[in-house]
């Protein structure tokens, strides 16, 4: 990664999200000497099949997992915005939310996950989608101009341009990661959501699998695909 990326954001619908999507990826960016942020739309408060679990408890747990994943990785801050799970829209408390994150970050480069439906359709959940839908709206126009939420303005947020996005891609990407040398702490930084695992060692199975799969086509022996915008060279 050059030098015109210092500063990295990963906005995601869910904790978890940005280690199944990129957690080698991240953990690439900190050793490369670059600060990265999370950003977390919603609290996943749903994602459990335990029938006594309460969704407050969850999304505490949820949130206390999230940021030891993030401390394994080097993530330097995790924002929670809070919005429900499975509930969130594209509205304009929901930019304003995500715009207020980035201009207050500051990213060069924002790591999103993919905004169209798939066949993987666990990797196309409906928050993932409208999550970087809602990311993308606040790359352009939101968080650049100056005029979208005044009460932003207000609060000191000053507009900011970001330079390059990279979306999460299985199919046909144009950006390829080698992980390898990151693959154990993403599994490492994978294995402290541990609510949302029964069995980690058949998580593990199908994370190396798949990031094997990937790593194929450039003979890596574990990569992330993004498909990637350039916004400012
Ligand atoms: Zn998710």
């Amino acid at each position: 990664m050059t030098e015109r990326i210092q500063r990295v954001m990963v906005v995601t619908a869910h904790p978890d999200d940005s280690e199944f999507g990129a957690g080698g990826t991240i953990a690439r960016l900190v050793r490369e000497g670059k600060r990265v942020s999370y950003c977390i739309v919603t609290n996943g408060n749903k994602g459990s099949s335990d029938r006594g679990m309460s969704p407050e408890r969850l999304a505490a747990i949820r949130e206390d997992e999230q940021r030891g994943a993030a401390r394994v990785l080097g993530v330097e801050t995790v924002d929670f915005l809070g919005f429900p799970d499975c509930e969130v829209e594209n509205t304009r408390e929901t930019r304003m939310a995500v715009t207020a994150a980035i201009r207050r970050h500051r990213p060069d480069l924002l790591i999103i996950q993919n905004p169209h439906r798939t066949k993987n359709l666990g990797a196309s959940h409906r928050d993932h989608r409208t999550v970087a839908g809602i990311a993308l709206d606040c790359v352009y126009p939101l968080a650049r101009d100056h005029m979208a939420f005044p009460e932003l303005l207000a609060q000191g947020l000053e507009p900011h341009k970001i330079k390059e996005v990279h979306m999460m891609w299985w199919s046909d990407p144009d950006l390829v990661v080698d992980i390898t040398e990151t693959m154990d702490l993403k599994l490492k930084a994978l294995a402290c959501h541990q609510s949302q695992f029964q069995d980690f060692a058949a998580v593990e199975k199908r994370v190396r699998e798949r990031n094997a799969e990937l790593g194929k086509a450039k003979g890596y022996a574990y990569a992330e695909c993004f498909e990637s915008i350039v916004i400012e060279r």
